[in-house]
């Protein structure tokens, strides 16, 4: 199978109707038509074998994870998807491989609406970059984007949905812990095809003061909302944790995890793909709102404070003692 055949075999599609795309894949360029005041929001993330994905992971599960990860820096900016571009190199054109692969990324493309409007095939080691293309409001240099630099001291700090979920599959993966099979499957989807947060970050346009998407670990993404913003934070664990408290049985004391490694998940374990935002006290109903009309749960985790750093508070309001260096040992 040549290169043309592969890209109309498994990437070309009946162009939607009710897209922005004037010209879509086929010619050197894609043509967009943004809507009037609107602004383009355009971010892109490459996926690369051995670094980002097992090499077992199914193929229908990484074209959403591709998809997802991109579609998720959207949602950190408020912006509204409208199109992707896709550069793969492949080993060579296994038609298994390309058919799954093609389907979990369409499937979460149709979810969105989206077409995929161009890219680039080529061979060599497996390595997926998806470009995301999308709008939000703006003329000139008045958007309402939500950008990481706008938190102020005093405003709340939220997250959505919950942390450490993804790092528990991973921990699984590794041979460090083991769970049920059922345990195993819910972290295992959470870590393989995250949900992208858009509806919330359309909402929280006008309502968030600063928002970035946690893909590295809660620590590490909210301090660069915090330097961006030049403001520090207080954050009050233990924190959301759906599937970790799910899985603290008593099973991890016996394998020398214990709620020590919870509390690392949840503040470093990477690959969550919520949003982490800030917003002034004066618009908790606004964030509720926000919350309910796109289905998502958002928890209060802290308060930005005007000295910089992050410092933690155990259940009972005194600081937690926790080497912050530790936490780099994720960062593999
Ligand atoms: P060029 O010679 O300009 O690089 P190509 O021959 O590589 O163009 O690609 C032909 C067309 O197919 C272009 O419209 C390109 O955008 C599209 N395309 C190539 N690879 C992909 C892909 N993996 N996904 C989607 N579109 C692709
Ligand atoms: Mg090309």
């Amino acid at each position: 199978m040549g290169e043309f055949e592969l890209i109309e075999r498994y990437f070309k599609r009946p162009a939607r109707n009710d897209s922005r795309t004037v010209l879509g894949l086929g010619d050197d360029c894609a043509l967009l038509a943004p809507a009037p005041g609107m602004q383009l929001a355009i971010s892109s993330d490459m996926l690369v074998e051995g670094r980002h994905f097992l090499s077992t992971v199914d193929p229908a599960r990484l074209g959403h994870k591709a998809l997802a990860v991109n579609l998720s820096d959207l949602a950190a900016c408020g912006a509204r998807p409208l199109a992707f571009t896709l550069a793969l190199a492949l080993p060579r054109a296994d038609a298994t491989w390309l058919s799954g692969f093609s389907a979990g990324l369409f499937a979460l493309a149709d979810s969105h609406q989206i077409e995929l409007v161009g890219g680039d095939t080529t061979q060599g080691p497996l390595n997926i970059c998806i470009t995301v293309l999308g709008e939000v409001p703006g003329t000139g240099t008045q958007h309402q984007a939500l950008l990481r630099g706008g938190a102020h001291a005093g405003d709340d700090i939220y997250v959505s949905g919950n942390l450490g979920d993804a790092r528990l599959a991973l921990a699984v993966f590794r041979g460090n812990l083991s769970l049920t099979t059922a345990l195993f499957e819910l972290a295992r989807t959470r870590m393989e095809q995250p949900t992208p947060r858009v509806a919330l970050g359309l909402a929280l346009r006008g309502v968030a003061s600063a928002a970035i998407d946690v893909s590295d670990g809660l620590l590490g993404d909210l301090g660069h909302l915090l330097r961006a913003s030049q403001v520090g934070a207080v954050i009050e664990t233990p924190l959301a944790s759906g599937l970790l408290a799910a899985a603290a049985h008593p099973d991890w004391a016996a394998q020398g995890i214990g709620t020590p490694a919870q509390l690392d998940y949840v503040l470093a374990g990477g690959d969550d793909y919520e949003l982490v935002f800030t917003a002034p006290a004066a618009a908790a109903a606004a964030v509720q709102q926000a919350a309910l009309v796109s289905a998502t749960p958002v928890t209060r985790i802290g308060r930005v404070r005007a000295a910089a750093g992050i410092q933690l508070l155990d259940a009972q309001g005194h600081e937690l003692q926790c080497n912050l260096a530790s936490f780099d040992h994720f960062k593999s």
